[in-house]
């Protein structure tokens, strides 16, 4: 099969083959732009190398015909004196993984040709600094050799003349540089420096080839959920050269504010540079703004392209382009990285503008991306009263705090021993990967909005501030200098990545809220989505954080929580530990009025929504005292002397509490609990009534495994429901359903449906109980387990659908066959996971029931789960 394909002949939907960049540079060909000429050896063509560890005869056979082609394109061949044919070899993943792969720019210069370029040119500045360039990235990426030692080189010869930037640096200055990097090779294991162009670029495809293994990129791909086997292409493209002098340079540029999501060109460039030069964030670019003062032109053939292909691509898009003597050429295009509150606003903008439609915008957005929209903020008035310690350009928003190192590597380790850690550098490489993972916050002095730090940080959403130039980082002394002012490893420091502001010290935070074009998207979701989007709240503040991200309702209030606090705690152990159910009878009083509080701020709250509460579940001894001290307090406060609490703790203690004496099993042996919680239901609603709003009470009986244990528990609560009407001569509307948490009951689902009036999969315990994995001991295993692949996905996170899902199917399916409209949600863990909520969509889950935060993820899945 053909393995290389010459830009003209592919496009942008080829990019499994010839990767992302590959199959762009072939589509701006086709589209007419001002692309240098090349070709692309394909994925195929990698797959093929890593099987057989060299490239095949085949491939060589073409590379050679694709050689030809190109010379007869440009005019140019390697090792010509007249038109010397000068080539980048560029990886590209059909994912785009930036700056984790490697790319070798200036390939065909050797000691010959570099005297033919500066006498063509006339210009052996640019010559040997082309040349240079060429030999610290071949020396780099094809043997291995450290930056480090090229950029001492550099540096030395720098201040030994006191330069400040490398444009400083003379032809003279920059041939002694090329004569110490080639000194740097030809050692024991290093080779001399191949001076044939042809070894050149064969050295550099099997580099780029092997690069797909290096270290850093399998961490990104593992990161970023990349599988291992996509293998890259290398592009193959003609130089143009942005460091031939002050009528050229290179840049970066984001058809779109990638932080913020404006619609506004926003580039950098850099003059008289090369590529790599802007975005390592080597030199701190200027602004494009000096571009469409200093070359109107240019500007306005980039500013007219760039809308060109945003247009073509309906996306933002994220370009890299080069002007050699005032000739513009485009380099790379891609769908730009941006933080998710950019891809929120550039979505609903795009479709605003008619490029897109409702629906593409809601599958673009990546649910779990909005959860970071819902951190926390600086609170306002805390910012007022603070000194701006310093400030940098505002990369990637949100608020962090937390303390400061100085290396990816101390970074990383204190992240391991639970601290907040923010990284603090001069700047970053992609060496630095896993530190800035383990980050709250990356902080740069040097480097623009599209150095490899600020692209890093908004990729995963954490908050950035890059080119802070007023940090000076000593890593030696492990401090950092700004403003005379010292910042030492440890120190506390806070990060407002929306506006670029550091602050000395841990500053206060605020909630954030669901606004703007995230509420426009969340409003399109829920008018897309056919499952209803309920949250867990068991107090009036979970329940309005919920209904501030508009909850459907409340699928699921767990009781016991609201027993917990010390008042209750003590009322709930007064009950425990009475001898007889007349002795119970005074702290059930007590329970009572406290909970038909509760239950009447919930409804209150709630107004017309569904508000699903579930009955005391969680085995009794967990609200007696644990240990001596605890008993001694109790003692203390109930009168009951300790001997009496330590029987009684122990006559309740279980070998298996979690399979214990739990749930409705708690309703046939203490139905006066239950009765309790019915008459706290039935009071708030009469309440509520009074005060003119109709509530609906629905009841969940939680562990039911049986149709006979469901309908005597339930004519438990029906004739306490009853009573109390009869009573108050008043006609309720109520619903009595069952928590689906046990396999039994899934499988005898026909039979349980009888007696219940909707199902809600409780998946924690149906999960814990399927694998017989003890959820609250699952730590010393799991991990393990999703690290030899025994299990894909820790099955409490998301759902497992073979063997948990088999058992939802089986329960769905026989409960409907005996009541056909009967409602069924889901309330575990996993109610308020992406991949879950797929699922659930495709088995017939009428809603799903998910902590507060996890609303707005949920609801934006379930409209993707819909489309
Ligand atoms: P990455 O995937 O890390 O961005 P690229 O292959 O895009 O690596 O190369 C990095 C930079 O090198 C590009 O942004 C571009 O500026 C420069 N570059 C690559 N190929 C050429 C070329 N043929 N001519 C001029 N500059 C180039
Ligand atoms: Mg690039
Ligand atoms: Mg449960």
């Amino acid at each position: 099969t053909k393995q290389i394909y010459a830009f003209s002949e592919g496009n942008m939907n080829m990019r499994g083959l010839l990767g992302g960049k590959g199959a762009n540079l072939a589509e701006m060909t086709n589209l007419g732009l001002p692309v240098p000429h090349g070709f692309t050896l394909t994925t195929e063509a990698c797959h093929d190398y890593q099987e057989h560890q060299k490239l095949s005869d085949a491939l060589l056979t073409e590379l050679d015909t694709a050689l030809d082609q190109l010379r007869q394109v440009t005019g140019k061949t390697f090792n010509s004196q007249t038109e010397p044919l000068l080539i980048s070899v560029r990886s590209g993943a059909a994912i785009s993984m930036p700056g984790m792969m490697d790319t070798i720019l200036n390939i065909g210069l050797n000691d010959e040709t570099v005297v033919a370029l500066a006498d063509l040119t006339h210009n052996e500045r640019f010559a040997y600094d082309s040349y240079r360039r060429l030999l610290a990235m071949f020396g780099n990426v094809v043997y291995g050799l450290s930056e480090d030692g090229f950029d001492q080189i550099l540096t030395t010869i720098k201040q030994q003349h006191g330069y400040a930037s490398d444009l400083e640096l003379t032809a003279e200055d920059l041939k002694q540089i090329v004569q110490q990097f080639k000194a740097l090779y030809g050692t024991d294991n290093v080779p001399e420096f191949p001076q044939a162009p042809k070894d050149q670029l064969l050295a550099a495809i099997n580099a780029v080839f092997e690069s797909w293994n290096n270290h850093r990129a399998q961490v990104y791909r593992k990161q970023n959920h990349i599988a291992e086997d996509l293998g890259t292409a290398v592009n193959v493209q003609e130089m143009v050269f942005g460091n031939a002098g002050e009528d050229s340079g290179t840049g970066v540029a984001f058809t779109r504010n990638p932080a913020t999501g404006e619609k506004q060109l926003f580039a950098e460039y850099l003059l008289n540079a090369q590529g790599e030069d802007v975005v390592a964030g080597i030199r701190t670019p200027q602004s494009i703004d000096v571009l469409k003062k200093e070359m109107p032109e240019m500007y306005a053939q980039f500013a007219t392209i760039a809308t060109k292909l945003e247009t073509h691509y309906r996306d933002m898009q994220d370009l890299e382009f080069t002007i050699e003597h005032g000739k513009l050429y485009l380099l790379q295009a891609r769908n730009g990285k941006r933080t998710p509150y950019a891809a929120v606003k550039i979505a609903v903008d795009l479709v605003h503008e008619g490029l897109i439609s409702e629906a593409e915008a809601l599958l673009r957005i990546n649910p779990e991306s909005v959860s970071a929209m819902l951190h926390p903020e600086f609170d306002p008035e805390t910012l007022a009263k603070q000194t701006v310690l310093t400030t940098g350009l505002p990369a990637s928003p949100g608020a962090a705090t937390g303390q400061v190192y100085f290396t990816a590597a101390e970074a990383k380790a204190a992240a391991e021993t639970g601290k907040q850690v923010i990284l603090m550098r001069q700047d970053t490489s992609p060496e630095d990967i896993e530190g800035m993972i383990a980050s709250k916050a990356i902080v740069t002095s040097r480097g623009g909005m599209t150095s490899h730090a600020a692209v890093v940080a908004r990729g995963m959403g954490s908050t950035g501030v890059v080119g802070a130039h007023e940090i000076t980082v000593d890593y030696q002394a492990k401090k950092a200098v700004v403003n005379h002012q010292e910042i030492h490893e440890g120190d506390w420091v806070s990060v407002n990545g929306t506006t670029g502001d550091l602050y000395l010290g841990q500053l206060a935070t605020s909630d954030a809220t669901v606004k703007g074009d995230l509420s426009t998207l969340l409003d399109w979701a829920k008018d897309t989505a056919s499952m209803g989007v309920y949250t867990n709240a068991d107090t009036p503040q979970d329940f309005q954080k919920a209904l501030d991200f508009d909850a459907d309702g409340i699928g699921l209030t767990r009781t016991e929580h609201m027993f917990f606090k010390p008042e209750r705690l003590l009322q709930m152990r007064r009950l425990i530990l009475a001898e007889d159910a007349e002795g119970r009878k005074a702290p059930l009083v007590e329970l009572q009025r406290m909970q038909q509080d509760d239950f009447y701020q919930l409804y209150k709250l709630a107004g017309d929504k569904s508000v699903t509460i579930r009955l005391l579940d969680p085995p009794l001894h967990e609200f007696l005292p644990h240990d001596e001290n605890e008993i001694q307090a109790v003692s203390h406060q109930t009168g009951i002397t300790p001997e009496r609490l330590r029987d009684r703790t122990n006559a309740l203690k279980e070998l298996n509490p979690m399979l214990g004496h739990r749930g409705d099993r708690l309703a046939v042996t203490f139905p006066d609990i239950y009765q309790m919680q019915v008459r706290a239901i039935m009071t708030a609603v009469l309440r509520l009534h009074d005060e003119g709003l109709e509530v609906h009470p629905h009841i969940m009986i939680p562990l039911t495994d049986s149709k006979s244990e469901m309908g005597w528990v339930r004519q438990l609560v029906e004739d306490q429901l009853t009573a109390m009407m009869a009573d108050q001569d008043f006609k309720l509307a109520y619903t009595v359903g069952t928590m689906m948490e046990m396999p039994r009951a899934c499988v005898t689902a026909d039979q349980v449906a009888e007696a219940s009036d909707f199902f809600s999969f409780g998946t924690n315990d149906l999960t814990q109980l399927t694998f017989g994995y003890s959820r609250d001991d699952v730590g010393s295993f799991m991990p393990e387990y999703i690290k030899q692949g025994i299990l894909p996905a820790d099955p409490f996170q998301t759902v497992d659908v073979e063997g948990v899902g088999a058992l939802m199917k089986i329960a769905i399916e026989k409960g409907r066959s005996t009541k056909p409209e009967l409602p069924i949600g889901v309330c575990g863990e996993v109610g308020g996971d992406p991949a879950s909520i797929g699922f659930f969509n495709t088995i017939g889950i009428t809603y799903v029931s998910c902590s507060p935060y996890r609303v707005p993820v949920a609801r934006l899945a379930s409209a993707q789960a819909t489309l």
